[in-house]
C-alpha cells in the first residue's frame, strides 16, 4: 500500500515537472512513442510517454530495453537505476531522450511490455484523414506538389455524387486547387492522372514513418517486416 503512494506521488510529480520541461522547451522526448507489447511480446500500440511511465509506476508494465540484440527486462526502479548508472559511466547515446524529474533524470523507453495484457494486436489501419495524407506523403496525387496538411483535401477518384465510396482505393490527398478543377469528374474525364494507383496500407503509415528513424530502431525486433 506504502509502496503504490510512493509510486503515485512519484507519477504526480514526474508528470507535473515533464509538463513544465515541455514548456521550457525540452519537448522531443515527451513527444516520443512507446510501443507496448502484450504479455507475449506481441506489439499492440504506439502509445505515449506519460501514458508508459503511468503503467510503470502502476506496475502494470516493465521496460523492455534491446541492447546487442538480447532483451532486458526492467521494473520502474530498475530502470531509474540502470539510467543512474549510465549516467554515471557516461554513456548515454544522443538518440535516447531524458526526462528530468524532481530529484533524478531518466530515460524515456521505447518499448515496454504490459505483463497482464493478453489480447493481440488489431492490424487494421485507420481510415482517417490523417493516415490518407500520411500514405500520400503530403503529396497531391494529381499535380505532384507536397503540401502541408491545411493546404490538402480529400478527393473521391470515382466523384461521391456518383457512387465513390469513402474508402483507402478511392479517397486521395489532393491540393485544394486540384481538387475544384477536377470537380465532379473522374481523373480521366478531366484529364488529371493519378501519380499512383491508392491501395489500403499493410501497416499505419505513422508506425512506418517512425520505424525509419534511428531512435526507433529497436521496435523492429517485435513488429514484422511487411512488403508492399
Ligand atoms: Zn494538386
Amino acid at each position: 500500500m506504502i509502496q503504490a503512494r510512493q509510486h503515485s506521488t512519484t507519477s504526480t510529480k514526474l508528470a507535473s515537472d515533464a509538463a513544465s520541461v515541455q514548456k521550457t522547451g525540452s519537448q522531443t522526448a515527451m513527444q516520443s512513442a512507446v510501443l507496448a507489447l502484450n504479455r507475449n511480446y506481441m506489439a499492440v500500440h504506439v502509445i505515449s510517454v506519460r501514458r508508459a511511465f503511468c503503467l510503470l509506476f502502476k506496475e502494470q508494465a516493465e521496460v523492455i530495453h534491446v541492447e546487442d540484440g538480447q532483451y532486458q527486462s526492467y521494473d520502474f526502479e530498475g530502470w531509474k537505476d540502470y539510467g543512474e548508472l549510465k549516467t554515471d559511466l557516461g554513456e548515454r547515446e544522443p538518440h535516447e531522450d531524458w526526462i528530468r524529474a524532481v530529484n533524478f533524470e531518466i530515460q524515456v523507453p521505447r518499448v515496454i511490455r504490459l505483463t497482464t495484457y493478453d489480447r493481440l494486436p488489431k492490424n487494421a489501419v485507420k481510415f482517417n484523414r490523417r493516415n490518407v495524407f500520411l500514405r500520400d506523403g503530403h503529396r497531391c496525387q494529381y499535380c505532384g506538389n507536397r503540401y502541408s496538411s491545411p493546404q490538402l483535401s480529400l478527393d473521391h477518384v470515382m466523384p461521391k455524387c456518383r457512387g465513390g465510396l469513402d474508402t483507402w482505393e478511392n479517397i486521395v490527398c489532393a491540393c485544394l486547387d486540384c481538387n475544384v478543377s477536377k470537380g465532379g469528374r473522374t481523373p480521366l474525364e478531366a484529364g488529371m492522372p493519378l501519380l499512383q494507383k491508392p491501395l489500403k496500407p499493410k501497416r499505419s503509415p505513422l508506425l512506418n514513418r517512425q520505424l525509419a528513424q534511428p531512435k526507433y530502431e529497436s521496435w523492429q525486433h517485435f513488429i514484422p517486416q511487411v512488403s508492399d
